[in-house]
């Protein structure tokens, strides 16, 4: 029985409750924005905890770690029970909790790397020009481009040759060179002990598929797998999943097939439509309440994803009673007079009360926020930026990581060249010459770490302007090992900016103070690491949303700020008010979609506006400059956003404001 006193009756409606309290086996909760669907995982969670299943029983796998964290918190308020053997969080990090015990088993070593994409564009730059491929007159892709089609080939299981054919068939007379890159990628990467995003999930479900004793391990631990977001796996993810759900699981999805929005980076919309299909004697549910939004904004949601061909129908019902506006639509003269709309509407919210992290403020495309970023600047309102440059992809934190890289992986090529490239005089052609002289070393090669860096580095041959650093960095990188194995976190944090990398700061970069800020909060954060493998997978990790771990932002909170959100990385949140901007055709939906012609990315962009839409709790506002001036070839009129003309103009209101307002 329950021992919480949760009253989950009252708490929940009838088709949530029979989720939350359903008996172990399967179950699909599908349903529209906004109806419950991760508050009823969340509810889940507590009711089986509240049944005495374990903690380390449950698997909750969610679009964001910091989703993870805000359900557990959740889960914590509801009832008093220590989760933290539950494990939760992106498929990226549970994968790489896997990997970290297993990953001998595949040939890595337990330590190995986590390549990022500036990472990983610096080997495919490599091994580009090794590869020595004649690209006269004609166009080779370029490393993102290449990164993308390895990818896709990977999470889709398609192969290159089919990947360039129907997605870049303009590089299709690159078939082989790319298949032999892919190769040679895949190779350098085993070498030098690392992984790259991909491959946490790609070796995850191979070393899940060879080795049935480990799966049965896994399985038996994880007795019930909640899944949020469902509708955006990609066929990895969703064979994960498969992989760890035996005969004696309990799996629980949820998500809402109209809000499915990622399927340019691989996920796939069937494997929600086909759920039922793979398990027929799951129990489905769907909730036809949206309890977030004034009935207002839900009906122009409803009537703007409406005019989509492809979707399970909906028709959600508010719960909630009619609010005090209907949304709104204002044209602006240009891109300025759009931000300083936003903004002066932002001061009187705050001046009507309302907290800041109420507000978001939404795009199509990161670049699109800048004149609002701007503009909040100089009126001194705080606000958070959860997409463009993470703190952890700073070029001076990645610095410093690398050294911590190196000396816990020794096979780590691209974070020793990063490092020796540092020193005066050492450039690429110095660096790989070390590098080779070092690789030979056999004590590269041991997963121990040596007791001394000096007494192999000091022996190199080292260009002679760079012969007092290269002692200076051989010594560094002595303190950072111990008798006991490495120093702390921190400790060596301190040690790399004492040693050498302060120095190197303060010739390199024009604001050295800013940046040895940053490192030292960098160093606060390694305070709360004990284990430098746990530590170097955070960093990578870090706040990463899932499947995007190129996006997203600082970890800490920031209690009072407006957030300023691309409609991606919005996907599962909700504001009071939410503007959102740059709703004109080529922006939203964006040029490309439009040149493309192609129906289906046509209906995920227009799900993409619903997303967006269904955001907003109580004031909804839609704004798009008339004139961009930003445009190459000059001014140009903008035509408003087509999705206009999927509803009723009677939905929304329009305002009109006087430029300069
Ligand atoms: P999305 O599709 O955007 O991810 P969702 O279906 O996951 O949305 P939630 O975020 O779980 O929806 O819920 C939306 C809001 O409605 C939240 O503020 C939640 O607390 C509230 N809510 C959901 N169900 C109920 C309920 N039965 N009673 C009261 N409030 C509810
Ligand atoms: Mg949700």
């Amino acid at each position: 029985g329950s021992s919480s006193g949760i009253d989950y009756r009252a708490e929940l409606n009838e088709q949530q409750h029979a989720a939350v309290t359903s008996k172990p086996g399967h179950a699909l909760v599908i349903a529209g924005a906004g109806s419950g669907k991760t508050r009823t995982l969340t509810y889940r969670v507590a009711y089986l905890l509240d049944q005495g299943v374990a903690a380390k029983n449950i698997l909750l796998l969610t679009f964001t770690n910091k989703a993870s964290r805000e359900m557990l918190e959740r889960v914590r308020e509801l009832i008093p029970q220590d989760t933290s053997d539950l494990w939760g969080g992106t498929f990226h990090s549970v994968c790489n909790r896997i990997l970290r015990r297993h990953a001998d088993e595949l040939g890595f070593t337990r330590n190995f790397s986590i390549l990022d994409t500036d990472d990983q564009k610096s080997i495919l730059k490599a091994l580009i020009a090794e590869a020595k491929i004649d690209t006269k007159n004609r166009r080779f892709p370029k490393p993102d481009v290449l990164l993308s089609i390895f990818s896709l080939s990977e999470n889709t299981k398609t192969s290159i040759r089919d990947i360039i054919d129907v997605s870049y068939p303009y590089f299709e007379e690159w078939h082989d060179e790319i298949k032999r890159l892919h190769r040679a990628y895949t190779a350098k990467k085993l070498d030098s002990n690392s992984m790259d995003f991909d491959d946490l999930l790609i070796l995850t479900l191979k070393l899940l598929s060879k080795d049935d004793d480990l799966r049965d391990l896994y399985q038996r631990k994880f007795r019930y797998v909640l899944v949020d977001e469902y509708q955006d796996t990609n066929t990895i993810q969703c064979e994960l999943i498969d992989a760890l759900v035996g005969a004696n699981n309990s799996l629980m999805v949820v998500g809402d097939d109209a809000q499915s929005i990622y399927s340019w980076r691989g996920a796939d919309m069937n494997n929600i439509l086909s759920f039922h299909a793979r398990y027929p004697d799951a129990a489905v549910y769907k909730i036809e309440t949206n309890y977030r939004s004034r009935p207002e904004i839900l009906e122009l949601s409803n009537a703007a994803i409406k005019a989509n061909e492809s979707q399970i129908p909906k028709d959600l019902r508010a719960a909630r009673e009619k609010g005090a506006m209907i949304p709104a639509v204002i044209p602006l003269s240009d891109p300025r007079a759009q931000a300083d709309f936003v903004t002066q509407r932002i001061e009187d919210l705050i001046g009507e009360g309302v907290d800041l992290n109420e507000i978001a403020v939404l795009y199509r495309a990161h670049y699109q926020s800048m004149e609002i970023q701007m503009e909040l600047t100089t009126r001194d309102i705080p606000f958070q930026i959860t997409s463009g440059l993470r703190f952890f992809e700073q070029a001076h934190i990645k610095d410093v990581s690398a050294f911590i890289r190196f000396v816990v992986n020794r096979k780590d090529e691209v974070s020793f060249k990063r490092i020796a490239g540092m020193l005066p005089g050492i450039g690429p052609k110095s660096a790989d010459n070390l590098w080779k002289a070092w690789i030979a070393c056999p004590v590269s090669q041991h997963e121990d770490p040596p007791l001394s860096f000096s007494e192999y580095l000091n022996t190199f041959k080292v260009p002679k302007k760079a012969a007092h650093h290269w002692e200076q960095l051989c010594f560094t990188l002595d303190e950072l090992v111990t008798r006991e194995g490495f120093q702390a976190p921190s400790e060596m944090i301190f040690s790399i900016t004492e040693g050498v990398y302060d120095d190197y700061m303060r010739e390199s970069f024009d604001n050295y103070e800013q940046r040895k800020q940053d490192v030292q909060q960098l160093m606060q954060y390694a305070q709360g690491y004990t284990d430098i493998n746990e530590f170097l997978s955070q960093l990578s990790l870090m706040s990463s949303a899932d499947g995007d771990p190129k996006a997203n932002t600082k970890q800490e909170k920031i209690e009072d700020a407006v957030t300023l959100s691309t409609i991606h990385q919005a996907k599962g949140l909700e504001w009071k008010v939410v503007f959102l901007v740059w709703l004109a055709d080529g922006m939203f939906p964006n040029q490309r979609i439009l040149e493309t012609e192609d129906a289906d990315q046509f209906e995920e962009e227009r799900r993409l506006f619903y997303v967006a839409l269904t955001r907003a709790k109580d004031e909804l506002y839609l704004t798009y400059p008339m004139m961009n001036p930003r445009s190459y070839t000059g001014e140009i009129m903008q035509t408003p956003s087509r999705f206009f003309e999927d509803f009723d103009q009677n939905l929304v209101e329009e305002w009109q404001v006087q430029s300069g307002w």
